[in-house]
């Protein structure tokens, strides 16, 4: 019986300091560099005081710059090839086959339409 609980006991300490170490290597692998803070940290502390200084010149303006902060974003994420998919998804209504065989070459997405090297015939 006690051999029983003493090997219990040590298996759920090596359980415990195997989460421990594999927690320690989690944080190594997701730790950024002290610069790379220091930047993240000090443009944290610009958009802060532009939102300050945006909100202290009313709700108008405040508007405002919460509409250009969401632009920036989106532009940031948004790429030439996902806004050509995104327009060419809404002339033909998503359907693939019929973007990849598009007859419109006097369209200016023309050569650039997504899908035309997709194999897939199950489009
Ligand atoms: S290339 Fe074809 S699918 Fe794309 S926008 Fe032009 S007409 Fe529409």
């Amino acid at each position: 019986m006690q051999s029983l609980k003493s090997n219990m006991v040590s298996k759920v300490t090596k359980q415990q300091s195997f989460n421990s170490s594999k927690q320690e290597s989690l944080k190594k692998k997701r730790s950024v560099s002290p610069e790379v803070q220091e930047k993240g940290k000090a443009a944290l502390a610009e958009w802060r005081a532009a939102r300050a200084k945006a909100k202290a010149l009313g709700p108008a303006a405040f508007q405002g710059w919460e509409w250009q902060e969401e632009r920036k974003k989106a532009l940031k994420k948004t790429t030439p090839m996902m806004a050509i998919k995104a327009f060419c998804n809404e002339c033909l209504s998503g359907c693939r086959k019929d973007i990849k065989n598009c007859t419109a070459k006097q369209c200016s997405l023309y050569i650039y339409r997504p899908y035309q090297d997709d194999n897939d015939e199950t489009l």
